[in-house]
């Protein structure tokens, strides 16, 4: 079989991920092998195999992939899960986890964005993202329960529609805090009716809004 040749950024990438903290093989090739500039602006490809940020439309960020794989390692996926996400943003994130879950549900409050990133997985011929446009903390009360839950907007606390929106022996990976400088990841379990919840690292993410804007 023809092998293609993976960038020498992209190798720099997936090694700095193992060093931080990625060590899910799954996760690790899904990322090597998704085109992180397929969801960024032209005048941004050269970065997007570096391990950073980067601005999107409607003044949002297409999140790190040390962030992005971290994310998606806690939430142990398996092929057989339904993944609801609140903040499709890019869509790059979103994509990485069709790759890894059965069916994944993304709520985005700027029609823009989701405009753009639902012509994308179109693009890539995805058929196991259900995209809208609306305020995901409200969650998808007609899709609902999921197995896991992804938010990629801090929230002051966990929002209790999202929390009854998640299985039994669900888990949600969610960052928290009201300030930019002041957020903590965090992996919230429901087992046998309670709420456990574990503290991962220190992040900085756009605030979780109420509404939608057009
Ligand atoms: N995972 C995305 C991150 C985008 S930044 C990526 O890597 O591209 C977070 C996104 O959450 C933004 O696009 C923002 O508009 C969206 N967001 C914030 N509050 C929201 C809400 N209540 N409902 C849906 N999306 C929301």
């Amino acid at each position: 079989m023809k092998k293609t040749k993976i960038p020498k950024d992209k190798v720099n990438l997936i090694l700095d991920l193992k060093k931080s903290g990625v060590s899910n093989i799954d996760v690790l090739n899904v990322i090597e092998k998704t085109e992180r500039s397929f969801f960024i602006d032209e005048s941004l490809k050269k970065k997007s195999n570096l391990n950073i940020a980067l601005p999107i439309d409607c003044g949002q960020t297409i999140s790190q992939p040390l962030i992005v794989g971290i994310m998606t390692q806690c939430l142990d996926l398996s092929k057989n899960m339904r993944v609801l996400e609140i903040g499709t943003g890019s869509g790059y994130h979103t994509y990485i986890l069709s790759q890894l879950a059965r069916f994944v549900y993304t709520i985005e409050r700027h029609k823009p964005l989701l405009f753009k990133s639902e012509k994308i997985f179109r693009k890539l011929n995805v058929s196991n993202i259900f995209s809208k446009h609306d305020d995901g903390g409200l969650g998808w009360m007609d899709q609902a329960p999921f197995d896991r839950i992804i938010v990629t907007a801090s929230a002051p606390e966990i929002p209790q529609n999202l929390l009854n929106q998640l299985s039994e022996d669900g888990i949600m990976i969610i960052p928290i805090g009201d300030d930019y400088s002041d957020q903590v990841l965090k992996k919230i379990k429901k087992k046998d009716n309670k709420v456990l919840s574990e503290n991962l690292i220190s992040v900085r993410f756009v605030p979780l809004l109420e509404g939608k804007e057009n």
